[in-house]
């Protein structure tokens, strides 16, 4: 068969419009990560915290678990600054990013779970219960209560069939209960602050 002159065009502008949409579509994606993001522990405020990364990346090559990345494809207040996306890879708290960061737009913590659950705070726990499988009777699970290092205070199980409840107040938002949830588009999110972060003193 035979292409003609307006088959070809056809083609053409088809596989153009397709690489369109997905450019369009990987652009709505970073604007939606960029709203959703949580900041490594110690980040001063917003706005203070962006104006104070120089984009060094240092935070980043001394993450053991990898969970600090960038992206440059975003706003230029914003490009490059440093974020956590637990649902993919989350905090350890171990720290170390704090250690290295040579501005203060992540300000030191000493490694001790006392003081990390004093003046850390990523980010807020918020569980759909109707996607909980404790909650919604189609599992017998509680990953999240299991992983999280300050279990049994930021996340306690109660009931016959042990159901996770989360408390905000004790939870530091380290995202380690949202990379456990097996649900697909995770039952337990943990959500940035919209207040002020709570800065080491
Ligand atoms: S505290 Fe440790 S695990 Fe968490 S973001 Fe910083 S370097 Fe990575
Ligand atoms: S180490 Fe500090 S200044 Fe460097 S990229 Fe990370 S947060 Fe920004
Ligand atoms: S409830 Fe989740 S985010 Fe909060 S401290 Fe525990 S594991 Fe981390």
């Amino acid at each position: 068969m035979k292409w003609g002159k307006w088959d070809r065009r056809r083609v053409l502008s088809a596989v153009l419009g397709l690489f369109s949409f997905s450019a369009l579509t990987a652009g709505l994606r970073v604007r939606r990560a960029s709203a959703e993001w949580l900041r490594p522990p110690g980040a001063l405020p917003p706005g203070d915290f962006e104006a104070a990364c120089i984009r060094c990346f240092r935070c980043a090559e001394v993450c053991p678990p990898q969970c600090i990345r960038f992206d440059a494809w975003l706003p230029p207040a914003e490009a490059d600054t440093p974020f956590v996306v637990p649902a993919d890879r989350a905090c350890t708290l171990c720290m170390a990013c704090t250690e290295v960061c040579p501005t203060g737009a992540l300000g030191r913590i000493e490694r001790q779970p006392d003081l990390i659950a004093l003046v850390v705070k990523m980010g807020h726990p918020e569980l759909s219960k109707d996607r909980c499988l404790a909650w919604n009777g189609k599992g017998n699970c509680h990953l999240c209560h299991d992983v999280c290092p300050y279990r049994n205070q930021a996340v306690t199980l109660s009931g016959d069939r042990p159901r996770p409840e989360f408390h905000p107040s004790l939870c530091v938002g380290c995202g380690l209960c949202e990379e456990a949830c097996p649900v697909d588009d995770q039952a337990i999110r943990i959500r940035p602050l919209s207040e002020k972060t709570k800065a080491p003193s």
